[in-house]
């Protein structure tokens, strides 16, 4: 449920509920703190994503990532590449994709996780 613009940093950020569903989404917006390019940045763990590439950050995870190949197939446009994760968020059926997408990788990043709870 995109409803307003916020401001942060120098870009524009589509307002997201924090609503179960959206709560994928919104770690991919602002809580990017799960991926390994952020974990290396903060507490100096590696960088590199599980596909082997050498830094996992936002944009890979979207648009590069050989991982996530059939959801975008199933959910993204074809042109996506030229798009951006702003763009994406704006139209319902890639807001789905990036959802799945940040679901199974949080979902792998948890049961990767020994000594953290994991989500209900
Ligand atoms: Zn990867």
């Amino acid at each position: 449920m995109v409803k307003l613009y916020e401001r942060k940093g120098s870009i524009l950020l589509p307002k997201v509920n924090l609503t179960r569903g959206d709560f994928y989404v919104n770690q991919l917006i602002s809580g990017h703190g799960t991926l390994a390019a952020y974990q290396n940045r903060f507490f100096g763990k590696a960088a590199a994503c599980t596909c082997g590439h050498p830094l996992e950050d936002r944009k890979h995870l979207i648009f590069d990532c050989p991982q996530w190949d059939s959801i975008r197939q199933k959910f993204f446009p074809i042109n996506f590449k030229r798009s951006t994760i702003e763009l994406l968020i704006f139209n319902n059926k890639s807001r789905n994709g990036l959802r799945e997408i940040m679901k199974h990788k949080l979902q792998t990043l948890f049961s990767s996780l020994e000594n953290e709870d994991t989500p209900a």
